[in-house]
């Protein structure tokens, strides 16, 4: 990028509070893919960017690169939609916290995806509507498709068999998908997965989102999609996710 004033489309993934004054915030841009900036004065003068820089917030941001800082410089940010039905619903709001992290962990910068912000930007507009929980595993599995670390699902990613109803299939996140029993030793630590789950994966990657509202998905096939999507998030980035840490403490806490 060149030294200048830029105009972006972005979601606001994390702030942080930076001298006495300052911030220093981390979006995703539909131009630019993630970067990173600093808002000058954000902290003291609340008139400035106003609730703006939230996270979650989605913005037309006015920006200024110089080529001796990694940071840019927030001149402007105007708000689309600050999604304010998720800020009065902990439930809504630690799903869309999930969300912006795993954007955040799973991107680096420099490397723009237009389709990432679009989907981020899609899934907080459903969460904000009323949404179900299950969005959370589409939005996995699109984002996933979308970076290019999409899981084998359609047979053994080692031996290339097709999984059989017959014998017992596994999820093994070192090898990147679905191992059958013969491959299952040797793949490191891996996860039951049913022929029913893998199939719902596959239809999930590529599913339309305008009809997501219409769809049931089966609890089983949810809940081992949610297991082996983490655990295979977690081997790509390397670490827990805070926020998915917070959504298990509340359900369990609803139980
Ligand atoms: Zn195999």
């Amino acid at each position: 990028m060149k030294r200048g004033l830029y105009r972006a489309e972005a979601v606001v993934l994390n702030s942080l509070d930076y001298s006495e004054s300052d911030r220093i915030l981390t979006f995703y841009t539909l131009e630019h893919g993630k970067i990173r900036g600093i808002a000058k004065g954000a902290r003291r003068s609340k008139k400035r960017f106003v609730g703006n820089l939230d996270p979650t917030s989605h913005i037309n941001l006015i920006f200024f690169h110089s080529e001796k800082s990694e940071l840019m410089r927030v001149e402007e940010a105007h708000l689309i939609d600050g999604f304010n039905n998720l800020k009065v619903d902990i439930d809504k709001l630690s799903q869309a916290c999930y969300l912006i992290e795993l954007v955040s962990e799973m991107t680096r910068e420099g490397q723009a995806a237009p389709q990432v912000l679009h989907l981020l930007v899609n899934f907080l507009k459903m969460l904000d509507d009323g949404g179900e929980d299950c969005l959370l595993r589409f939005f996995e599995i699109r984002l996933l498709a979308i970076l290019g670390y999409l899981p084998h699902l359609s047979g053994c990613v080692t031996c290339r068999q097709p999984l059989s109803a017959d014998s017992k299939a596994y999820f093994s996140s070192e090898k990147g998908g679905a191992v059958c029993k013969k491959c299952s030793f040797g793949a490191g630590s891996v996860i039951p997965i049913s022929l029913g789950t893998a199939g719902f994966l596959s239809m999930a990657a590529k599913f339309d989102t305008a009809k997501l509202g219409r769809l049931k998905p089966n609890a089983v096939f949810l809940e081992e999609s949610e297991r082996i999507l983490y655990d295979f998030i977690k081997h790509q980035i390397g670490k827990e996710l805070k926020t998915k840490k917070f959504l298990d403490k509340m359900r369990n806490a609803s139980l």
